[in-house]
């Protein structure tokens, strides 16, 4: 069975709870929650049974510690997990405009995970999985993205597979480097998931079937494009299928996109055809965003059985 591997960012994430102009209006704020783009979706990965893996650093404090004790309580495989001594656990803050788009304050650059130093102990992690899925926030901190390039280059030399999610957050797009970063990458993609408009970063096509059409040409194997509350697409050699969202009531968008690379990654390994995988991904999804917290929506299968058995596609 395939071993998915991510590298990138683990970091704990403050949450307001109100909507408001700024954070002292948005009170109260709860957390800490474990959270990272990289940790949600290898959590999800870990909920659904698939064996994962996660390459990233934390401080030696109790934000570490949360996320250590979560992703190991799900299945992940944290052996790869630096513990940086005198170092703090990255972190985030985030709160909602009322239009629902979101202002994050992250402390990543300067705390333990802004960087991963080349072990033999990575190493080893990286020559025991066969699929990468990379995050495009772990090719923006320049002292990720060559573990992330690693990590690929392993991967890619012992026959497995990658998936790639550019998650480009508007802050992070005019980082040095990156543009050819994310370039690099989807030239090795198997699995591409952008979501909204961000297909278009990487083509001059006008229409969605007409990008998915020239990166299926250019070697991606297969292309699911995440819509949020409209569902999501799946483009391949045998054509393209589409996916309602299931109606629910979204409490925090934020961990959805994870959440449903996670499941997809997961049903697309073990073989699924498109539809189950996009069902499955948008159930992922769509529990995703009714629980207030970054991983608290991560969904085994019973959960994602259970949903889909109880609620219509929106
Ligand atoms: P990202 O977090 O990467 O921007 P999206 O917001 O597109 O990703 O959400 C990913 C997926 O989660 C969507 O394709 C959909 O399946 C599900 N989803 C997101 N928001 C909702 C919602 N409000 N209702 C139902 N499903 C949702």
């Amino acid at each position: 069975m395939a071993k998915v591997l991510t590298v990138g960012e683990i970091l704990v994430e403050i949450v307001a709870t109100t909507k408001g102009d700024g954070f002292r209006e948005a009170q109260p704020l709860i957390g800490p929650f474990p959270s990272g783009a990289p940790a949600i979706f290898i959590d999800q990965v870990g909920k659904l049974g698939t064996p994962c893996a996660i390459l990233g650093r934390i401080g030696d404090d109790d934000f570490g510690q949360l996320n250590l004790d979560r992703l190991r309580a799900d299945g992940v495989d944290v052996s790869g997990v630096e513990i940086a001594p005198g170092e703090s656990t990255g972190s985030a803050f985030v709160r909602y405009r009322e239009d629902g788009s979101r202002v994050f304050v992250f402390n990543i650059a300067n705390a333990a995970c802004g960087t991963l130093p080349a072990t033999p102990h990575g190493r080893a992690v990286m020559d025991g999985c066969t699929h990468m899925h990379v995050m495009g926030t772990a090719l923006a901190a320049p002292g990720l993205a060559a573990r992330a390039m690693e990590a690929i280059e392993v991967i890619r030399k012992n026959g497995g597979t990658l998936s790639f999610d550019p998650n480009l957050r508007p802050e992070i797009l005019n980082t040095p480097g990156l543009r050819e970063a994310l370039d690099n990458v989807l030239e090795q993609t198997d699995l591409f998931l952008p979501s909204g408009d961000e297909i278009f970063l990487f083509t001059e096509a006008q229409t969605e079937a007409e990008a998915a059409a020239e990166l299926l040409e250019r070697g991606v194997r297969d292309i699911v494009i995440k819509r949020g509350a409209d569902g999501a697409s799946h483009f391949n050699a045998g054509g393209r299928t589409d996916a309602a969202a299931i109606a629910v009531e979204e409490l925090d968008p934020t961990g959805a996109g994870d959440c449903f690379g996670g499941a997809f990654v997961s049903f697309w390994l073990n073989g699924a055809d498109p539809a189950t995988a996009l069902t499955h991904a948008n159930a992922a999804g769509a529990r995703a965003v009714t629980r207030l917290g970054p991983m608290e929506g991560t969904s085994t299968r019973a959960e994602l059985a259970t949903l889909l058995a109880t609620t219509e596609t929106a």
